[in-house]
């Protein structure tokens, strides 16, 4: 038996008052090397979900186990420790900084490690050539495509060898093939090991996918998997 990496149970976030309910009474098991899309229509809680996943975000009740930790008993430190060593984010929008390589945009991947900046920048460059970027380290982010971003995006999160890797939307800027080479690298990221969760409103970047749970009105309607064949 695996063992769960994220657990939610009843989780519900409201905003506001009166309340908006974002999410509402989600029960979730994610297991350890699992990779999943979480699916669903602008506006049905998708970010939200993702966001509590990743303990940027709390929620309003219900309870929130990331890796073995209870997220609602932590305090601010904590959570911040938990998201440097567990957890990768990638987001629509890359958010990488302009004014420095994409080298360097990786290595602050790894400034809560204390690591010297020397070892910092070598594994940077050895997250870069994984995603088939070696030979754009020196390279500006306004230099790149959209694609080459959103893989500078992947190498930050990865570089620090996170259990769990989150990606908001991770094609949604993207044109169709440099979408499907993000998630290519989603896939090879998985088969090493890392469990990835992928929030998509694209059935096309769902399909193929091994489960794919669906969320509309902040509930889970369905949660699929694939029968191996
Ligand atoms: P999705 O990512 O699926 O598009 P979100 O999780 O961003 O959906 O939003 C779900 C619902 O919660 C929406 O109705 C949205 O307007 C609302 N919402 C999200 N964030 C906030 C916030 N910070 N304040 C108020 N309402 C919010
Ligand atoms: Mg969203």
């Amino acid at each position: 038996m695996s063992t769960p990496i994220v657990q939610l149970r009843g989780v519900t976030r409201s905003y506001g008052s009166p309340p908006t309910v974002a999410l509402n009474g989600v029960d979730l098991t994610i297991e350890e090397g699992e990779m999943l899309a979480i699916v669903g229509p602008s506006g049905s809680g998708k970010s939200t979900m993702l966001n509590i996943i990743g303990s940027l975000d709390r929620a309003s009740a219900g309870s929130t186990e990331i890796a073995g930790n209870d997220v609602m008993r932590m305090s601010d430190n904590e959570l911040s420790a938990l998201r440097a060593f567990t957890i990768g984010f990638v987001f629509q929008q890359f958010h990488l900084s302009d004014g420095v390589t994409a080298l360097d945009n990786v290595a602050t991947g790894l400034l809560y490690t204390g690591m010297p900046p020397r070892e910092r920048r070598r594994r940077a460059a050895v997250a870069l050539e994984r995603v088939g970027l070696g030979d754009r380290l020196h390279h500006h982010p306004r230099q790149l495509s959209g694609g080459e971003r959103q893989r500078v995006a992947i190498a930050r999160a990865v570089v620090g060898e996170p259990k769990l890797l989150l990606a908001d939307e991770p094609t949604g800027s993207l044109d169709t093939k440099s979408g499907a080479g993000v998630m290519q690298i989603l896939g090879e990221l998985h088969d090493a090991g890392t469990t990835v969760v992928v929030i998509t409103h694209d059935q096309g970047v769902a399909t193929g996918m091994p489960r794919r749970v669906h969320i509309s009105d902040g509930e889970i309607v369905a949660d699929e998997r694939e029968v191996a064949a």
